[in-house]
């Protein structure tokens, strides 16, 4: 592309988006209002449909992954104007949201003082929003340097479990990644994440009364404690490396030694390479009786892959930051714990930034809010970004 037609699509699609602010406003609400937990399948297919409606309305050929008992994937092409045909230009977004049915209704999409409120309007309704509108600006003026993809999906809040190879397929063959999770509330954006693996671990001993049979019973509560000393003694926060067990249950009742005992784990690592050590760690202090007479089991219940720069992502990290100055912002790369599907895509080698979203907030509290003004910025600048890619 010469510069002089470069600047041309620039000119007409930043032109264009700043044009569609009330349009992404009032598409933003009709996804708020839409209650869409992870595990609410019509919910999350009711957003999906929404989206799907709004493209194919711009003449945006689209297409549905089913999938059982979890929303169904959306995938959206937008032809690239010459350059790469082989590799793409990803969009991603997850449509689920962590709030039950009925949170909608209670707290429905409103707006005051230039924030918008509601359930999943920051994480990430607007990055949907946005990443529709970019869909429609390339699908209307062209100019992209690849094929761009847009995947709309339904499991993020709870692992992606059923999202994650279609993530994986899609990105092995991008030339960048742009997972539109909302920016922070500085405005910056994501270039690291922590990996995550979620684990449940139920241990069974043996039940006896506590008075009259005390030495029969062999506590199961007594042997999962003993475990969480070990499980959190795993913690190392130089290496950014944290073992958290945040749900426990377990007993029969008071006067009962207990015979079962579960907990949820959480394991936290910032190093690809660390991952199986930490893992069999875990694992190796499940199956390990410290309390004779008691047994475990545990299982890996969901998991996220680290997200680690590297050259190529700090090559499209520059070129994002330049292309955000000329949309007006200032923006720096941030680190964070929390994990996004911007892993699976960065795990297999894909390009990737992460949180290049509209900017929010607050995030899975009912304080979520999101900053109108950044909707048009934002996605200028990803815009722009996508304009300037090397393919
Ligand atoms: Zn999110």
């Amino acid at each position: 592309m010469t510069i002089e037609s470069r600047q041309d699509f620039e000119a007409k699609i930043t032109t264009w988006l700043a044009e569609r602010r009330q349009d992404m406003i009032d598409l933003l609400e009709v996804l708020v209002n839409i209650d869409s937990g992870s595990y609410d399948k019509s919910g999350v297919d009711a957003v999906g449909t929404a989206v799907r409606t709004f493209l194919e309305g711009e003449g945006i050929a689209c297409e549905t992954l089913a999938i059982e008992n979890k929303g169904d994937a959306l995938r959206a092409v937008v032809a690239g104007s010459g350059g790469s045909a082989n590799r793409v230009i990803l969009l991603m977004g997850h449509r689920d949201t962590v709030f039950s049915r009925g949170e909608a209704a209670k707290r429905p999409f409103t707006i005051e003082g230039g924030r918008a409120y509601g359930p999943g309007v920051a994480d990430m309704k607007a990055g949907v929003v946005m990443n529709s509108f970019l869909l429609a600006a390339f699908a209307k003026f062209g100019g992209a340097p690849a094929p761009m993809v847009g995947l709309f999906t339904g499991d993020e809040e709870i692992g992606s479990p059923t999202s994650r190879p279609i993530i994986e397929a899609e990105a092995r063959n991008a030339l960048a990644v742009f997972n539109s999770e909302p920016g922070r509330p500085t405005g910056n954006i994501v270039t690291g994440r922590k990996g995550g693996v979620f684990f449940r671990c139920d241990v069974t001993g043996k039940a006896a009364h506590s008075g009259a049979n005390f030495q029969q019973g062999v506590s199961a509560i007594e042997e999962l404690a003993r475990k969480i000393q070990s499980w959190h003694r795993l913690t190392d926060l130089d290496k950014g490396q944290t073992v958290n067990v945040g749900l426990i249950s377990g007993g029969q009742s008071v006067n009962t030694v207990a015979p079962s005992a579960t907990c949820d784990i959480d394991l936290r690592y910032v190093e690809p390479g660390d991952r199986d050590e930490i893992v069999n760690a875990v694992m190796n202090i499940a199956h390990t009786s410290s309390l004779a007479g008691t047994s475990a089991e545990i299982a890996i219940m969901g998991e996220f892959r680290p997200m680690k720069p590297s050259a190529e992502a700090d090559a499209l990290f520059e070129r994002y930051v330049a292309s955000a100055a000329e949309a007006g912002l200032s923006i720096e790369g941030e680190f964070s714990g929390g994990c996004a599907d911007s892993g699976f895509a960065a795990g297999v080698g894909a390009p990737t930034l992460c949180g290049v979203g509209p900017v929010g907030g607050k995030a899975h509290s009912a304080e979520e809010y999101l900053e109108l003004d950044s909707l048009v910025p934002r996605a200028q600048a990803a815009a722009l970004t996508i304009l300037r890619l090397n393919t």
